[in-house]
């Protein structure tokens, strides 16, 4: 269960960031997730949701960006999105190409509920 780890990983950089009074007002918890990184989008929200049932994050929900991942060819400079694990340089077909982003994922924020300003 890689993405249960990942769910816990999640919920401590919440905690981490968001003090424990206003954990109940979390509402989404915007992630990126990196085309390569082997997450399942929907076993991650599965998982999350599954960790903060019962917790003052229980209303939180995770909202998941997908991002594709990007190599860059060591070569001619050309940055190119990877697919299926085909690594190649469409510019100049070299093979000395380097991830550079998509096999990870950052949360990116954490927005909670705003308090209703009072007016005068
Ligand atoms: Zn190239």
């Amino acid at each position: 269960m890689h993405e249960l780890s990942i769910a816990q990983n999640i919920v401590e950089i919440v905690e981490h960031y968001v003090p424990e009074p206003a954990r109940s007002d979390v509402r989404s918890v915007r992630v990126r997730v990196g085309g390569l990184s082997g997450i399942v989008p929907e076993s991650l929200e599965f998982s999350f949701s599954a960790i903060v049932a019962g917790t003052p994050l229980g209303s939180a929900r995770l909202n998941i960006e997908r991002v594709p991942a990007i190599c860059r060819c060591e070569d001619c400079s050309m940055e190119f999105e990877a697919a299926d694990f085909v690594f190649a340089c469409p510019g100049c077909g070299g093979m000395h190409t380097r991830l550079i982003s998509g096999s990870d994922l950052h949360v990116v924020d954490i927005e909670l509920e705003e308090v209703p300003v009072q007016g005068p």
